[in-house]
């Protein structure tokens, strides 16, 4: 009998070490994998999104970024030749940079960036609907001035309704898929971008959503004239959100969003809304820069020095 209480004590002790092993080797497992296991979707599309949980991790996510160095995946070295230059020759273009998984910017453009924009909640009093996520109401002071007019009118053909943000500028991106962009990659870097939305017309960012919601609609249609376009136009997502992203050479921009509206000033807007280059429809910012400012290789983002 009292071997039996031994040896039933000795598995006791044996169990409890090997949970003591077990956590010490989880949790740092568990630690190094959190950012990539809890991050949000570029645009927050309405997929596992909205819980307090959610923003609660997502916030701690934020802070445990913000201490890194760059997250940004180096793109494989193009071929170039004489007369051409790699990077993002684009940086230099005022409200005309270029931001994508082929045209991506560093942590130092990200940081000075962020330096140069302003509050739109505290300017112009653009309500923001979407606080803890990733992003702040900020922009470029030009692109906001423009905003608040585009808003304004909207808000004069639509009493009693409002268009608000969900996220402007982004110091880090994503990695959830085909809505994401990684740091770097993202439109959200350039200053000059907004995620919006009228919540009467549902709080999800979802593109199946936009025959119900009226202001992507008239956003689709009146944007250019205050110098902000569709960024994301179905017709030049290079496939179905389902497939590979595709941000490929002749102008395709990988993604389909209904709700991400970019400045790039009101002649560039025109023209891309118009179709100018593109036979009257509407243009991706990828093909009409290719066009107008003679990028070599939307693909491999090579540019003409
Ligand atoms: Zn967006």
């Amino acid at each position: 009998m009292k071997k039996q209480w031994v040896v039933a004590a000795g598995a006791v002790v044996l169990l409890c070490s090997l949970a003591v092993v077990g956590v010490l080797v989880w949790r740092p497992w568990v630690k190094r994998n959190e950012p990539e296991l809890a991050r949000e979707a570029e645009d927050e599309p309405s997929e596992g999104e909205g819980t307090k949980e959610d923003e609660k991790e997502s916030e701690e996510v934020q802070e445990e970024s913000d201490g890194l160095e760059s997250e940004a995946v180096v793109p494989e070295q193009p071929t170039v030749s004489a007369g051409e230059e790699s990077g993002n020759c684009t940086i230099n273009w005022g409200n005309l940079i270029l931001i994508n998984p082929n045209f991506m910017v560093d942590q130092d453009f990200i940081a000075a960036r962020r330096g140069q924009l302003i509050s739109i909640s505290q300017t112009y009093g653009i309500p923001e609907y979407h606080y803890a996520g990733n992003g702040d109401n900020i922009m470029m002071p030009e692109a906001a001035a423009h905003l608040n007019e585009m808003l304004a009118a909207y808000r004069a053909e639509y009493p009693g309704h409002e268009i608000g943000t969900y996220s402007c500028f982004r110091a880090r991106g994503t990695t959830c898929g085909r809505l994401c962009a990684a740091t770097g990659a993202s439109d959200h870097h350039t200053g000059l971008t907004c995620d919006l939305i009228d919540l009467a017309y549902g709080a999800d960012l979802n593109s199946d959503d936009y025959a119900a919601h009226i202001e992507w609609q008239w956003l689709k249609a009146n944007s250019y004239k205050y110098g902000f376009i569709d960024r994301f136009p179905e017709a030049w997502a290079g496939g179905l959100m389902s497939e590979p992203l595709n941000v490929d050479e002749h102008g395709s921009t990988g993604l389909y969003e209904t709700w991400h509206y970019r400045y790039v000033g009101v002649g560039p807007a025109t023209e891309i809304a118009m179709g100018k280059y593109n036979n009257g429809q509407y243009d991706s910012l990828e093909h009409y820069l290719k066009v107008t400012q003679g990028i070599v290789d939307l693909k491999n983002g090579v540019c003409r020095n």
